[in-house]
């Protein structure tokens, strides 16, 4: 029922000394290969294993930046691909973000949206990247390819940190990359043999399984999101709530940073942590790690599996505190 684990790093050549489909794992692997198949599928293009979202993000925009080239990244997303891509700099990567709900900057060499953004919960243009000359990177992370397949909204690429949703379960870290380019998926395929940015055999069939379950989970996560984000837009601490009419992540404000410190460490069922998409239910002030990139009292809520009363009940107590 599921593809058993092999964690060889080599397999021998046949009878004529020919290597066979797995010759070396960090070319292929039979647990990544079973996981990109089912992802693949879900997503209508082939798909490519990372040890990491961020070994996606990397590998990716590697093989398709021209050097020198110029990256638009959306504002108030994922702030650790703003992050990653200033730490490229001295290799000839420019980034320069822009409001993904209109047109991406002209100069782009490549552009990678996020669908929805990684706290502010905007939801981009697709029309407007798509109709760019430079290729599209998605990172539908929060949404998942059960809410979204960018391929079919004309991006290039779609792409997920697979540790959130698609495993599910806070222990594993992994990215997946979907492309419907063949010759492109040889040059990512190409990058990721060379760098070894690969993940381990376990991690793979870790995230078959998670997957198996990665739907249920979804929409049981969502209903409850969507009656807290009702509830959190009508609580009076909460001046902003953040909720784009699906999936499993809100974000909202509390007057201060103060304030967001006091509702996160109040909580007794919502673990106060990082990460989303997570069977537990999470919160957390992302001004700690985003600074002036987001307001000192946001606080991002990733809606797990618990009962939704039983979370509301905790974020009402905790909401006291503001
Ligand atoms: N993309 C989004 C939207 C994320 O939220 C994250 C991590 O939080 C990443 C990418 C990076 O993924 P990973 O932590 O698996 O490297």
């Amino acid at each position: 029922m599921s593809a058993p684990l092999d964690r060889s790093a080599s397999w021998p050549y046949d009878a004529a000394g020919e290597p066979g489909r797995y010759a070396y794992a960090r070319e292929e692997q039979p647990n990544a290969a079973a996981v990109e198949a089912a992802i693949g599928a879900l997503e209508g293009g082939r798909s490519l294993l990372f040890p990491a979202g961020m070994g996606a993000v990397t590998g990716t925009v590697l093989t398709m930046l021209p050097p020198g080239g110029t990256i638009a990244v959306a504002e108030g997303a994922y702030y650790g691909h703003t992050q990653l891509f200033d730490h490229l700099r001295p290799w000839g990567v420019n980034p320069v973000e822009y409001d993904q709900t209109e047109q991406p900057p002209a100069h782009a060499d490549l552009i990678l949206i996020e669908a929805p953004s990684n706290p502010m919960l905007t939801m981009p243009d697709f029309a407007a990247a798509a109709a760019h000359r430079a290729p599209v990177i998605c990172d539908a992370t929060l949404a998942s390819p059960f809410r979204l397949r960018p391929l079919e909204l004309g991006c290039d690429v779609s792409l997920h940190s697979a540790t959130k949703v698609l495993a599910g379960h806070d222990d594993l870290l992994a990215g997946i990359v979907t492309v419907g380019d063949d010759s492109l998926f040889d040059r990512l395929h190409h990058t990721r043999h060379l760098t070894g940015l690969v993940a381990s055999a376990d991690t793979a069939w870790l995230l078959e399984r998670g997957l198996q379950t990665a739907e249920v989970r979804i929409e049981r996560m969502e209903t409850s999101a969507r009656l807290l984000a009702e509830r959190l837009a009508e609580h009076p601490a909460v001046t902003t709530t953040r909720y784009p009419g699906f999936g499993f992540v809100i974000s909202f404000d509390v007057p201060d940073g103060a304030g967001a410190r006091r509702v996160e460490t109040t909580t007794r069922t919502i673990r106060n942590a990082t990460s989303l998409g997570s069977v537990h239910t999470k919160l957390e002030s992302r001004h700690r790690w985003e600074g002036d990139r987001c307001p000192e009292g946001l606080l991002r809520l990733s809606v797990g599996l618990e009962e939704a009363e039983l979370i509301w009940a905790d974020l009402e107590q905790a909401l006291a505190r503001a």
